[in-house]
């Protein structure tokens, strides 16, 4: 049997075709990324979370943030609450935490946003 997805590392968007099987292969791929992400997509598929949280302050009510890495796809939902539960009440720096290890995810939100105008 196989499976067609496509790749979402890089711009190229390259269709992937993945012929599973004890040893599943890979077509399609411009390069090796492809591969590893059409084997982890097929058993363990991850994304980085994007979204906004509040803050406290009425120049900037709300700022950008992302997870500083993956997170199983399955967390998303989650991480997602534990975000929307959230009101800064200090202005971070863009890079900087908003909170360590959202929702048992493992990884950090960060703030992507200017909150100091
Ligand atoms: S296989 Fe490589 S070149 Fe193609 S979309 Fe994925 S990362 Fe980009």
């Amino acid at each position: 049997m196989s499976v067609r997805l496509t790749c979402i590392i890089c711009p190229n968007g390259c269709e992937l075709t993945v012929t599973e099987g004890e040893n599943p292969t890979v077509e399609g791929n411009l390069c090796p990324k492809g591969v590893r992400f059409a084997l982890d997509e097929l058993t363990a598929p991850v994304r980085s979370f994007t979204g906004t949280v509040a803050t406290a302050f009425k120049d900037v009510p709300v700022v950008s943030v992302k997870t500083d890495r993956d997170i199983p796809l399955q967390m998303m939902i989650p991480v997602a609450r534990a975000a929307a539960a959230l009101k800064l009440d200090r202005r971070l720096e863009v890079g900087e935490t908003a909170f360590e290890n959202i929702a048992g995810s493992g990884a950090n939100l960060i703030i992507t946003g200017e909150m100091k105008i």
